[in-house]
C-alpha cells in the first residue's frame, strides 16, 4: 500500500481485475449483439469515475453518465468511449455538452426544441446526438407514447439533432415474478415495433438495467445498462449460474490508529453507548460517517483484522470509531477491512446495507472522495 494518495490511513481498494471480469462475464452472457453501457454515474458507484473508466474502457461500448459534468471529467480525463448523460439536461448546459461530445437523453417536445434553438445561437456544427426516453410506467422522466411519435419526427426533421437511441428504464425489474414488469416490457416493445424502430440499424433501442439484463434476455434489444451487477452486486436472488461468477470487487480498510485498554464498565465514545463488560482492549480505526461509514452502524458490524471479526463498540464518530478486541493483540498501522474479505472472513456490502435498512447503491455512493481509491 505504498501507492496511497498521502498516505491516508483509510481507503478504499478496488479489484481491478474481478471488475474486468465482470464484465467479461456480462458481455458474454448478453453475446454477439448488443452493445454494453457501462454505468459510471455517481462515482461509478462509489468506486471512482475516472479510474473506474479508464481501466475498462476497452471492454465496454458506451459510458453512462447521469450529468454534464460527470461526463466532462470523463473526457477531460481523455476517455473516448461514447457517452450517454441518462439524467436530464439544461439550457446553460448545451454548449459543453456539444463541445465535450456527449450524447443526450431528451425527454420533451421542449428540450429537443432547445437544443435546436442552442444549437442556432452558440453556431454549434455538428449534430447532437440524442437518445429519446420513453416512460413505460416508472413515471419518473420521458415522453408519453401518445407524444412519443411526434417528437421522434421533429427530431428527425431537425439537422442539428440524430436520433440515435431510443429507450426506457424498468421500475420493478428486481422483484421476480413483478406484473408490472411484464406490462412495461410489453408497453415499451410494441411501441418499437409498431414505431419501426426495433428494426432501424441506425437506431439504438436499449431498456434493461441489472435485473433486467440478469433475468430477461428479451429486453437486451440493441444495448443494455447494467450498472450494479457490473460491479459485483446482485440485484435480485434468481440470477442464471453463469452470471454468479460476478463477484464485488470494492473493499474498505484502514490502519488502525490508536490503541488503549479500558477498565470494565467504562463507556466508550460519544453518550458512552457501549459499556465495556470487562477490562478490553479498545482500537480506534480513523474513518466515519464523515467518509460514509454510516453511524446507524454503531454497536451493530463488525471488522476483520487478521481474519478475525471484532465488534464496532460506541457511535461511530465523523472520522473515527472504536473496535473492542477483548484480550487479542492488534496494533497502530495494523490493517483492518471494514468492508470486504480477509482470509475467510467477510463483510458483504449487503450486510452493512440490511443493516442501514436501505440498499447497497446508497451505501456505496456514499463514501465520499475523502477515501482514496486504490485500484490494485
Ligand atoms: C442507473 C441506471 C441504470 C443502471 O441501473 P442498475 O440497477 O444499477 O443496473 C440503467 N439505466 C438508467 C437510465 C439508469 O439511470
Amino acid at each position: 500500500m505504498d501507492n496511497i494518495p498521502y498516505a491516508h490511513p483509510a481507503w478504499i481498494e478496488i479489484d481491478t481485475k474481478q471488475l474486468r471480469q465482470n464484465l467479461r462475464i456480462m458481455r458474454q452472457h448478453i453475446g454477439e449483439h448488443p452493445k454494453l453501457l457501462f454505468p459510471v454515474k455517481a462515482n461509478a458507484y462509489g468506486h471512482g469515475l475516472v479510474p473506474t473508466a479508464q481501466h475498462t474502457a476497452d471492454l465496454v461500448d458506451y459510458f453512462g453518465v447521469s450529468c454534464l459534468q460527470e461526463g466532462a471529467l470523463l473526457r477531460e480525463a481523455g476517455i473516448h468511449n461514447p457517452i450517454l448523460v441518462m439524467g436530464a439536461i439544461h439550457a446553460q448546459q448545451i454548449p459543453a455538452l456539444a463541445q465535450y461530445n456527449l450524447e443526450v437523453t431528451i425527454s420533451s417536445l421542449y428540450k429537443a426544441k432547445l437544443l435546436v434553438e442552442k444549437g442556432v445561437q452558440e453556431q454549434i456544427t455538428d449534430p447532437i446526438k440524442v437518445h429519446l426516453e420513453i416512460d413505460s410506467g416508472m413515471n419518473r422522466t420521458g415522453l408519453r407514447i401518445s407524444t412519443a411519435p411526434a417528437v421522434i419526427d421533429y427530431i428527425k426533421g431537425s439537422p442539428s439533432l440524430d436520433l440515435v437511441g431510443i429507450y426506457s428504464h424498468f421500475a420493478t425489474a428486481a422483484t421476480p415474478g413483478d406484473p408490472f414488469f411484464a406490462e412495461q416490457s410489453a408497453t415499451f416493445l410494441q411501441f418499437l415495433h409498431q414505431q419501426r424502430l426495433i428494426d432501424d440499424p441506425s437506431i439504438l433501442c436499449h431498456f434493461a438495467n441489472s435485473a433486467a439484463v440478469a433475468c430477461h434476455p428479451e429486453t437486451h434489444l440493441d444495448m443494455v445498462r447494467p450498472g450494479l451487477l457490473s460491479y459485483g452486486y446482485y440485484p435480485r436472488e434468481d440470477l442464471p449460474n453463469a452470471l454468479r461468477e460476478i463477484k464485488p470487487c470494492f473493499a474498505v480498510k484502514a490502519r488502525v490508529s490508536y490503541f488503549k485498554t479500558i477498565m470494565m464498565g467504562h463507556g466508550v465514545s460519544y453518550n458512552h453507548s457501549y459499556k465495556a463488560k470487562k477490562q478490553s482492549r479498545i482500537l480506534t480505526i480513523p474513518l466515519g460517517y464523515g467518509d460514509g461509514y454510516r453511524r446507524s452502524l454503531s454497536n451493530k458490524s463488525t471488522v476483520i483484522l487478521k481474519g478475525k471479526h471484532y465488534p464496532v463498540i460506541g457511535d461511530i464518530c465523523m472520522d473515527q470509531f472504536m473496535v473492542d478486541i477483548g484480550d487479542d493483540s492488534g496494533y497502530v498501522g495494523d490493517v483492518v477491512t471494514i468492508i470486504g474479505k480477509e482470509q475467510d472472513a467477510s463483510i458483504t456490502m449487503e450486510q452493512i446495507s440490511d443493516t442501514c435498512d436501505t440498499i447497497p447503491y446508497e451505501i456505496l455512493c456514499g463514501f465520499n472522495e475523502r477515501l482514496p481509491r486504490i485500484f490494485t
